[in-house]
């Protein structure tokens, strides 16, 4: 991990991510089917005590920590953290195919090595972290590739982007948190960067129209009214 001179090194971002990844750790464990279970073993059930959020996670607010005691101690870091959004199995389970041949015979293999990816966001930053798909058809074929990151390009290549909110139901999610519909959570994903859904449906709303400019002006307008809608509601 770490081997991207852009990618977030911050202690703190990197703690809220361990802790995002531990949670979702759990709650696939409590769930799963064992690998070496009968054909058609229904998974278990997760506990009613046991929250289910995500996959997109954002960072506690000051309302998270007031609700949590009196006189919380209020650390300006922690405003810089950024959302994920977590590529996993558990959220998304028409995952399994092999974006390479199609096959199902392919089993998933723990977290992306590499570490959270940078997303490009409509107000903020994002990241996003994945998990690897492995394909038992693929492997040993000379030259193909067998082992996908959910977070990859070379994953979604196949996929039309207008296609994946109905083929992923839960991308259409909606955070309790801040009341915001996230549009197909699942970033659109490019070799080089990612953009979340959010800003990737703007830029093909704005662009038969406009210049990047344009668009870059548009963006910057809207961060600008956000931000004032924000200091009218303080
Ligand atoms: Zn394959």
């Amino acid at each position: 991990m770490g081997n991207r001179k852009t990618q977030s090194k911050g202690e703190r971002q990197l703690r809220w991510e361990a802790e995002v990844v531990e949670y979702v750790n759990t709650i696939y464990r409590m769930t799963k089917v064992h690998g070496n279970a009968r054909a058609n073993t229904a998974p278990a059930n997760l506990r009613s005590d046991i929250p289910i959020i995500g996959p997109v996670f954002e960072p506690p607010g000051y309302l998270h920590l007031q609700k949590r005691n009196n006189s919380p101690s209020i650390e300006p870091g922690s405003t810089y953290l950024l959302a994920i959004t977590i590529v996993h199995p558990f959220f998304y389970p028409g995952l399994g195919s092999c974006p390479g041949c199609g096959s199902n015979n392919t089993n998933w293999d723990g977290w992306t090595p590499t570490g959270p990816r940078e997303v490009h966001g409509v107000c903020r930053e994002e990241r996003a972290l994945g998990y690897q798909l492995r394909c038992k058809d693929c492997k040993g074929v000379n030259g193909k590739d067998y082992c996908f990151a959910t977070t990859s390009a070379e994953f979604w290549k196949n996929h039309e982007h207008w296609e994946l909110p109905r083929k992923f139901p839960l991308a259409d999610i909606f955070s309790p948190l801040t009341h915001q519909k996230f549009q197909g959570g699942i970033p659109y994903f490019f070799s080089r960067s990612a953009a979340s859904r959010e800003l990737f449906n703007l830029i093909i709303e704005l662009r038969p129209a406009l210049t990047s400019a344009g668009i870059s002006e548009h963006i910057c307008r809207m961060f600008q009214q956000n931000l004032n809608t924000c200091t009218i509601l303080i």
